[in-house]
């Protein structure tokens, strides 16, 4: 198997985004050889966004969903792939929380694989912006043993002065700072969450807001 017919695989299975990486760790304790991965995204639509004010819609959070569950479906078929090529392969779901005792964390950060293999940067708004779509993205991942690289350029966060996430965010959970990597926290996931069980909870049982992502100037929205 070469990396491009993975690539491809990816591809053809409805992804927009599509790139690898050595993570230089496993997530998973149990099974250490996982630290490669592949990272998938799906462009959100325009559309749908658009419909997005002051508050999430039925259309936006029922979109959402089925965003996950395409992103789902082809981590499972390329991690099925994998392994018929004889390597181990593990898809990480593209909504995920550890649980209660984690509820912001899931078992991989997707935008750690996104932007170790080259494919966007991560925002004042802690979400991953894509070169190409934005912040309008979902991601998933696959963690393999299959030796898969990226051996390009990382890309800086782009932001510049900007602060209109921080400016939108309802609930003051964006701080309008960039990302550090000495684990200073740009934003807080515990403001965000409550925000939206407060306020939201008509829709999705207050799971989805979506006006950060909307606002990013980032997606040039059509
Ligand atoms: S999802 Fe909504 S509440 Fe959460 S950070 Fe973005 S704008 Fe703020
Ligand atoms: S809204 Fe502006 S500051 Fe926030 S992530 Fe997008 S470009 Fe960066």
């Amino acid at each position: 198997m070469d990396k491009n017919q993975l690539f491809n695989l990816a591809k053809e299975l409805g992804a927009d985004l599509v790139g690898g990486c050595d993570l230089k760790y496993s997530p998973i304790a149990e099974l250490p050889n996982l630290h490669y991965a592949v990272s998938i995204g799906l462009k959100l639509s325009d559309t749908v966004l658009k419909t997005i004010d002051k508050a999430p819609t039925f259309v936006y959070f029922q979109h959402y969903r089925t965003a996950n569950s395409v992103l789902d479906s082809i981590a499972f078929k390329l991690s099925s792939f994998i392994e018929a090529q004889g390597f181990s392969a593990l898809p990480v779901a593209a909504s995920q929380s550890l649980g209660s005792s984690n509820p912001y964390n899931g078992l991989l950060p997707h935008k750690t694989a996104a932007i170790l293999s080259g494919l966007g940067f991560v925002g004042k708004s802690g979400l991953f912006i894509s070169s190409e779509y934005g912040s309008r993205v979902r991601l998933a991942s696959v963690l393999t043993d299959y030796p898969i690289t990226f051996e390009g350029k990382l890309i800086e966060n782009g932001c510049g002065d900007c602060t209109i996430c921080r400016d939108s965010c309802p609930a003051g959970a964006i701080y309008g700072t960039k990302p550090t990597t000495d684990g200073e926290r740009n934003f807080d996931p515990e403001k965000c969450s409550r925000y939206m069980k407060d306020h939201f909870q008509a829709i999705g049982r207050g799971s989805v807001c979506g006006i950060c992502i909307k606002n990013c100037p980032k997606n040039n929205l059509k």
